[in-house]
């Protein structure tokens, strides 16, 4: 899965949003979040966020924001 971390706090843009083809994205409270069963991985948002937010889960410092991007998806 795909995550989105803190960089996205205050980013306006929400180019991610319009490219993902299963909607997986939700909105938390000052910054977007990625469904982490939702996600499909298949890589398209990265490039496009302009502040470099969504990283893979495979990174070591995204593992962290799986939790927090899943709790953010499934709050409203
Ligand atoms: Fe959506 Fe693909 Fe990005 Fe996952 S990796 S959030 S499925 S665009």
């Amino acid at each position: 899965t795909y995550i989105v971390n803190d960089a996205c706090i205050g980013c306006k843009y929400t180019d991610c949003v319009e490219v993902c083809p299963v909607d997986c994205f939700y909105e938390g409270e000052n910054m977007l979040v990625i469904h982490p069963d939702e996600c499909i991985d298949c890589g398209v948002c990265e490039p496009e966020c302009p502040a470099d937010a969504i990283r893979p889960d495979t990174e070591p410092e995204a593992e962290k924001w799986v939790e927090f991007n899943r709790k953010y998806s499934e709050m409203w």
